[in-house]
């Protein structure tokens, strides 16, 4: 963390100046929307849905066009009532957030102070750390042993100021994940008083029996939150919205610094719509049964060393030190064919590149061009 710039030099200063650590925080990258030459791209950089969205849930969406005017629901009754009725939930122990990064955010400004850590994985998310910077907290990276989550890493990193652990499971940009009798060893050995967030944007995309997303031990402890998001699974990531599910103490602490207003009409009902819509999930979850294992049998198949095996919707390919077949060229090269891929430098993964998985063409496509660029 940067020294603290004492009160007066900033009364002193000429202009304006952010308060301490604000401007040592690298403002999230999002994946590329454009490549020279292509009017429309093939996007692989996002991890969003390829197959876009539920139909019901545009429906939903079209019919909010005349509520331009009227201020949403505070509470989301409607979203919150329908995930309460699917998860078998509490609704009032539900937080709703401009997409699940709000959610955390929100946890982070709850319980971190000044001198506070929060503990992650070395490759996670960088949403979850922007906002503990911003509360001027230390962040404390848990070595990642072959690019999984290690409890024991984790343990490694947790004193007395750890307040919140992040632990995104499936991983991004990693897409490993760890197996649920590790998550509930993490939280059997950890101070009561330690958030432990469990990221599940990717949970849906597992299918592992192993594999838990953590609400049956949410429900019953009073230190843990699971999130989820509508942003990939359910395809609605333009419209940001995210839940959390909290001990009740938790959700009402944070329910007190919540802009009111976090969620929209649109996102609410196209929400709810794309909940219900059982088929639209069974798709995109078989795109990803079929043409996750063929990516990464495919480009492992290029002398390529594809990442464990990928429990969520992407793949995170390394590439060699050799110039003319790196990471960084890779992208670059993926680029002047059309296709948008996610380097993952700021993730500490300079040799690694993202792909989120596509429609047969898409894929396709990317392992041609793959094929091609190592050839030279
Ligand atoms: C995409 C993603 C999310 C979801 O973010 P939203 O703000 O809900 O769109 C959460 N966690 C991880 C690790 C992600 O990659």
């Amino acid at each position: 963390m940067s020294e603290t710039a004492p009160p007066d030099e900033r009364s002193q200063a000429s202009r304006p100046l952010p308060k301490a650590g604000i401007m040592d925080i690298h403002a999230y990258v999002p994946g590329k929307a454009k490549a020279e030459g292509f009017a429309e791209p093939i996007k692989l950089s996002a991890n969003e849905n390829i197959l876009g969205s539920s139909p019901k849930a545009y429906e939903a969406y079209e019919s909010a066009e005349r509520s331009l005017h009227v201020y949403p629901d505070p509470r989301a009754t409607i979203i919150r009532t329908a995930i309460a009725e699917r998860y078998r939930v509490e609704p009032e122990r539900l937080i709703f957030g401009c997409g699940s990064d709000e959610v955390f955010a929100l946890l982070n400004q709850t319980y971190l102070e000044p001198g506070d850590n929060m503990v992650q994985g070395e490759y996670g998310f960088a949403a979850f750390a922007i906002g503990a910077r911003a509360c001027q907290a230390e962040v404390r990276y848990a070595h990642e042993p072959n690019y999984r989550i290690d409890v024991d890493e984790l343990l490694k990193c947790v004193d007395e100021r750890t307040r919140l652990i992040f632990l995104a499971n499936p991983g991004n940009p990693t897409g490993t994940w760890i197996p649920f009798s590790e998550v509930r060893r993490l939280h059997e050995l950890l101070p009561p008083s330690v958030v432990l967030v469990l990221d599940g944007a990717y949970g849906e995309f597992c299918a592992d029996p192993a594999f838990d997303d953590g609400v049956d031990l949410a429900r019953g402890s009073s230190n843990v939150v699971v999130t989820h998001t509508f942003s990939k699974l359910h395809g609605l990531a333009a419209l940001r919205i995210g839940w959390g599910y909290a001990p009740a103490e938790i959700a009402q602490a944070v329910d007190r610094i919540r802009l009111p207003f976090n969620t929209s009409i649109a996102a609410q009902r196209a929400a709810v719509a794309a909940l219900g819509d059982a088929e639209f999930q069974r798709a995109s979850l078989e795109l990803m049964e079929t043409w996750r294992p063929w990516l990464t049998q495919q480009i492992g198949g290029l002398g390529l060393d594809v990442v464990g095996q990928s429990a969520a919707n992407f793949v995170l390919v390394g590439f060699p030190k050799t110039p003319g077949k790196t990471a960084v060229e890779a992208e670059a090269y993926l680029a002047t064919r059309g296709m948008l891929v996610r380097g993952v430098g700021n993730y500490g993964l300079p040799d690694h590149i993202r792909i989120t998985v596509g429609l047969e063409a898409h894929n396709r496509a990317v392992v041609d061009a793959l094929a091609d660029f190592m050839r030279g």
